[in-house]
């Protein structure tokens, strides 16, 4: 099996994959999922022209040479209808969101009158018609699709769709992921202290990575380096529509995790990419399941996931944007490349003039995982890169956290 460029493994992985279909869910329910239809308007919204501030509704044309004194007919809350026609010399006395009645063609704040008694009112200034009505329709009308399908839905979609009154929403399905650890050295959170294994990191590392795409995986334990054991482990894994194992995959005498998947079934698409970390990396596809074969090295682990498995992840539940965001940032410090494999350097960022700084997290060991729990961001060097210097601009793919910051930024 052939090595594999970043771009060509992520290509294999989004083309080997499918959508695991649709299912409603109450819209309390509905945030971060992705819609499956087409949502559109059942009314138009405002349903009538309504007034945008708390004021009066007038005729332009009586305040043309303004101060101007009106009589005051009825006044109009929001929710209210109103029941008279203003005719010339008139007002109604109206608030926020409360319709315009017959007659009247702007509104008029209450900041620029002055009361004269309780029926009559001074207008201070002259206005346009329409001023301050917002007119029927203005936010959405009847029939207009306002959701597309394939939305991603947000705080404001979640607004939304309350606005047009659906308690249940048809989205894509979220994929079911089990995750699986493997090797004899490792210890599990729950067993007891013993200062020559290795904690199982991975296990909880990438159950927090498909966690923050609001999808809850099974954890299925440590497998042992042991064919049968690691059997029937990947058994259960296969019932799931994507299996995450992490380590094994190399080319140790005790890595069994590809032959035992081929045992089982699974057509392997490729193993090893261009990359570092995350070299030995494997894909394959079994009949319900997607199955990636993780390097164990926990910062690899990771790595791979943000590369492959986000992607894969996000596309089977419905996402059309796949990707990570990426930014251009200023690179603080030289960074050696000699390989020709594409490497993914863990960075902070920094806000500076003009954009954003990447500086390093430090030793960047595949084994050294407080590389990864500083990073805010992957910078990307590629394949055929011959170092970066100082002050160059390079790509930072931003991770979970990175869209916050300690300034509130802006021009307030
Ligand atoms: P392997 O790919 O199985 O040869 O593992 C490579 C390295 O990653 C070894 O040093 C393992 O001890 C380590 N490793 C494997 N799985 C885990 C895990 N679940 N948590 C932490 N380290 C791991
Ligand atoms: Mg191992």
């Amino acid at each position: 099996m052939e090595h594999l460029t970043v771009t060509a493994a992520q290509q294999c992985v989004l083309e080997s994959i499918e959508l695991p279909g649709t299912e409603s869910v109450r819209l309390e329910q509905s945030l971060g999922r992705v819609l499956a239809e087409d949502v559109r308007a059942n009314r138009d919204q405002p349903p009538y022209d309504v007034s945008a501030m708390d004021g009066f509704a007038l005729r332009s044309a009586d305040v043309a040479s303004a101060p101007a004194v009106l009589a005051i007919i009825e006044d109009i809350r929001a929710g209210d209808m109103p029941s008279k026609t203003v005719q010339a010399g008139q007002c109604a006395r109206i608030m926020t969101g409360a319709p315009v009645p017959q007659g009247a063609d702007a509104v008029i704040r209450v900041e620029d009158t002055q009361a004269v008694s309780d029926t009559q009112v001074q207008i201070n200034v002259t206005v346009k018609a329409n001023n301050d009505v917002r007119p029927r329709g203005e936010g959405m009308q009847n029939g207009e699709v306002v959701l597309a399908s394939g939305t991603e839905i947000t705080p404001g979609a979640v607004g939304m769709l309350a606005m047009v009154k659906r308690a249940n929403v048809q989205v894509y399905r979220q994929p079911t992921v089990a995750i699986l650890s493997t090797g004899d050295e490792l210890e599990g959170l729950n067993d007891p202290f013993d200062a020559n294994k290795i904690p199982d990191a991975n296990s909880y590392a990438l159950m927090a990575q498909v966690q923050a795409l609001g999808i809850q995986p099974e954890l299925l334990g440590i497998a042992r380096d042991d064919p049968d054991h690691l059997k029937a482990m990947l058994q259960r894994g296969l019932q799931y529509d994507v299996l995450l194992v992490s380590g094994g995959t190399s080319v140790g005498v005790h890595d069994y995790v590809r032959p035992t998947l081929k045992a089982l079934g699974v057509q392997m698409k490729f193993w090893r990419v261009e990359m570092k970390p995350g070299h030995p990396m494997a894909f394959g596809v079994a009949p319900l399941t997607s199955v990636f074969g993780l390097p164990g090295n926990p910062v690899s682990s990771m790595v791979c996931f943000e590369e492959f498995v986000l992607p894969a992840l996000r596309r089977m539940s419905g996402c059309t944007r796949v990707h990570r965001r990426t930014i251009t940032a200023r690179l603080t410090h030289d960074v050696k490349h000699k390989h020709s494999r594409t490497e993914f350097v863990r960075v902070m960022l920094s806000r500076e003039e003009g954009g954003y700084a990447a500086t390093s997290t430090g030793a960047q060991g595949s084994g050294i995982l407080a590389s990864m729990s500083r990073a805010e961001g992957l910078m990307v060097v590629p394949a055929q890169s011959k170092g970066m210097a100082a002050g160059d601009q390079v790509t930072v793919q931003l991770l979970d956290g990175a869209e916050y910051q300690n300034e509130a930024g802006g021009d307030f």
